[in-house]
């Protein structure tokens, strides 16, 4: 393999744990246990769905959020297919013995085949229009019923019905259609990066109003869960500000006797972003970082000064040295932005413990770093593009982009 990922079983299993117990400390107890759903959407953040879904689900996950059916109907195959549960004590790992409930997050119930493919695999679906309600009513047809989440816009304006009258609409429909299930209700914040954010509360009171339409319904949704990573960081342990936003989803959850829920994506892979507000600077969660990306030295090269350095002459070699090429390029995801000229630092990579900066263009499938540094670095070495040393937040940085799409943009050939 010339480019892979190696994903650290014991760092996601141990995220999950520290968000779990995080969640559980800071909030008063209930009578309703708090649950962490663990996002996995989109091939789990880069890291691999069919490892992480079964990582998860043996920690005890009780909810799994996947982009889409199909992406779920992979979830139900690799977990069933790994016999979750087998010869297990602890009660986390009992709770993994059922296979976790699957989240289609992105509501894409209205595409062909997609209620279908919920149906057949036992997935929840995301909705929020009248026509979603009628899909799965005719996907369901004599079978079990389906269970749904309607998403609440509480002021993103992407997915979501407004409360009021559209809300109104919404559960009564569903009220009315015994193939529809409500089993649970929630909203997705826009700002939870920022401490006591007007934006988080004005999008609370919106919220609130449509627990209220809920309890008036008279349905009696089983779950509901706001929030992701930020949210349930947004503060240091013991922080009133933090207490107090998982107090909130407890206390919106009590008003139906449902259970509360948080969701957690980023944070599970080991990356939290840093809350900005005054007097908050670090965020309290202990993860750690859960993917290495790693390629192998292909080549070693000594040039002269003079020497002109990949696509464009970008980079000029202005004294002697030794340059290692590397068989990973943009076409895996390594980004462009990573590009170097003499004018202009780029990124780096970490070779035998040390940083190698990337010299020149980062190319389609080659990219050249300079070893002149390092001490016999040869073919066949281990090369760490993203892991130790060189972190998402890096690549992130050096991109001018967020840690979340360093991670998705992560190819590895099969
Ligand atoms: C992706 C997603 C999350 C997870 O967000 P993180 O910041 O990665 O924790 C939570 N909720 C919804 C609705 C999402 O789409």
């Amino acid at each position: 393999m010339k480019v892979w990922t190696e994903i650290a079983a014991g760092r996601l299993a141990g995220n999950f744990a520290a968000l779990s117990s995080m969640i559980s400390d800071s909030a008063p107890a209930g009578p309703e246990p708090m649950a962490l759903l663990a996002v996995i959407k989109a091939n789990a953040y880069g890291h691999g769905i069919d490892p992480c879904a079964g990582i998860l689900a043996k920690a005890g996950a009780e909810w799994l959020g996947v982009t889409d059916a199909h992406e779920g109907a992979r979830v139900r195959a690799v977990l069933s297919a790994s016999g979750s549960g087998e010869g297990i004590a602890s009660t986390s790992q009992k709770r993994a013995m059922g296979q976790p409930e699957v989240l289609v997050m992105s509501g894409t119930v209205g595409l062909p085949g997609e209620a279908e493919c919920i149906a057949k695999n036992g997935l929840t679906a995301v909705i929020w229009e009248l026509s979603h309600v009628q899909r799965l009513a005719e996907a369901a047809g004599d079978g079990r019923p389906l269970r749904v989440h309607v998403e609440v816009d509480t002021g993103m304006s992407r997915q979501g019905v407004a409360p009021g009258p559209a809300l109104e609409t919404m559960l009564r429909a569903i009220a009315e259609e015994p193939r529809v299930v409500l089993d649970g209700v929630f909203t997705h914040f826009a700002a939870t990066q920022v401490a006591g954010s007007e934006q988080t509360a004005a999008q609370q009171a919106s919220f609130e109003a449509a627990i209220e339409q809920v309890a008036g319904s008279g349905l009696k949704p089983r779950w509901v869960h706001v929030g992701n990573s930020s949210y349930l960081d947004n503060g240091t342990p013991g922080d009133s500000r933090q207490r107090s936003s998982l107090a909130w989803v407890r206390a919106a959850a009590a008003r139906l006797g449902a259970r509360p829920m948080v969701r957690s994506g980023l944070a599970l892979y080991g990356y939290v972003l840093p809350i900005e507000g005054p007097g908050l600077s670090l965020a309290g969660a202990h993860v750690l970082p859960v993917m290495t990306w790693k390629t192998r030295v292909i080549g070693v090269r000594e040039v002269q000064p003079g020497a002109q350095v990949g696509y464009d002459g970008a980079f000029l070699a202005e004294r002697p040295m030794r340059l290692a090429l590397l068989p990973i390029g943009y076409a895996d995801g390594l980004r462009r932005e990573f590009s170097s000229t003499n004018a202009k630092a780029g990124g780096w990579v970490v070779i035998r413990g040390e940083r190698a900066l990337i010299v020149g263009r980062v190319s389609m499938n080659l990219t050249t770093v300079d070893v002149s540094g390092i001490a016999d670095v040869g073919e066949g070495d281990e090369v760490t593009i993203l892991g130790d040393g060189v972190s998402a937040e890096d690549h992130a940085r050096v991109v001018r982009t967020i840690a979340y799409e360093i991670l998705c943009g992560v190819r590895v050939g099969e």
